[in-house]
């Protein structure tokens, strides 16, 4: 391939930057032209395109957000719109992309790809749900910064006696709430791949009060949601005073760990290097601290395990 093309889809993660320097740098050194797609498939649809080069992605990387902005697509989903994508990278001579997102802008990646435009997806989401892969660039950002704001949390919470119950973000998928929630001591971490009852949390609090504990910190996972219902359910129940936050997308922003800039950069420069081989259709990932890549359709239909254990050890040593 002479010219790929690079984009951002879906929700925003702290080291895309790096991922984007990266994808650019390793295909400018591959003797390949780049062009910086704006707005997730919006820009392919729209026309809404640079080039980018050896000084594009210069001083980027240490910022959270994304260079090249993301959005959600809805024309993209249909065959009019994925027509109206591939005529703009046959006019512009762009032979291949990197799709930096999730799942879903993979599944477009997919659909591109069928249609003659190879697309390389790299896993960038703070949720870490992606089945392939396990590490998504953005997921440490994202618990480090939640680790920060509950540890804030618990200065207020201990200081009143206090019970706080803090939603953190996922999606549907646990993964932040139970490491933030072992992280950060909490009494107890509710997540939808786990069964929970409000009675068995109740009791747990009630239970370590007669310890000598005067404060509780409750994760909770986006995914149960209802922090709020909980906080008042918890007070009702349990005498101690409630209060529930939601951290919201807050965990979307910041500076990215060395973690999420050293992923993103090896994911980065491996998806390009697939695209030079003339590979298209894949996922890039890490297993084992391997950089692995898989069809796509074979990576949409894995399924991730929960880290049952980590749960279970987080609840075992929090009373
Ligand atoms: P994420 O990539 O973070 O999972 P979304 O699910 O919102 O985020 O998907 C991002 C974009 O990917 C969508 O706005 C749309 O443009 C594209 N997309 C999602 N699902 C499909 C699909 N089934 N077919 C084609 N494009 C899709």
């Amino acid at each position: 391939m002479k010219k790929i093309g690079v984009l951002t889809s879906g929700g925003d993660a702290p080291g895309m930057n790096a991922a984007i320097r990266a994808v650019t740098r390793a295909a400018l050194a591959k003797g390949m032209e780049v062009m910086g797609i704006y707005r997730g498939y919006n820009g392919l649809i729209n026309g809404d395109i640079k080039p980018l080069n050896v000084r594009s992605v210069s001083d980027v990387m240490q910022h959270g957000g994304t260079m090249l902005y993301t959005a959600r697509c809805q024309e993209f989903r249909f065959e009019e719109g994925l027509q109206k994508a591939k005529a703009t990278c046959l006019e512009q001579g762009i032979e291949g992309i990197v799709v930096i997102g999730g799942d879903g802008s993979f599944r477009g990646a997919a659909d591109l790809s069928a249609r003659g435009i190879p697309c390389v997806g790299i896993p960038g989401t703070i949720d870490n749900d992606i089945a392939m892969t396990e590490y998504t660039i953005g997921y440490d950002t994202a618990m480090n910064t939640a680790m920060e704001l509950v540890d804030k949390l618990r200065d207020t919470s201990q200081s009143h006696d206090r019970c706080s119950v803090v939603e953190v973000m996922g999606r549907n998928a646990g993964y932040i709430a139970v490491n933030t929630g072992i992280a950060c001591g909490a009494t107890c971490i509710i997540v939808p791949e786990m069964p929970w009852s409000i009675d068995a949390v109740c009791n747990k609090i009630k239970n370590t009060h007669t310890t000598g504990k005067h404060h509780f910190i409750v994760v909770v996972s986006e995914g149960v949601g209802n922090a709020v219902e909980l906080a008042k359910t918890i007070e009702k129940e349990t005498g101690v005073e409630s209060r529930a936050t939601i951290l919201g997308h807050v965990q979307r922003g910041g500076s990215p760990t060395i973690r999420d800039r050293v992923a993103a950069s090896q994911l980065g420069y491996y998806a390009v290097q697939l695209l030079y081989e003339g590979k298209g259709n894949r996922v890039v990932g890490i297993q084992k601290n391997a950089i692995v890549d898989y069809d796509i359709q074979e990576a949409l239909s894995m399924k991730k395990p929960f880290e049952k254990e980590l749960y279970k050890i987080a609840d075992e040593i929090s009373f």
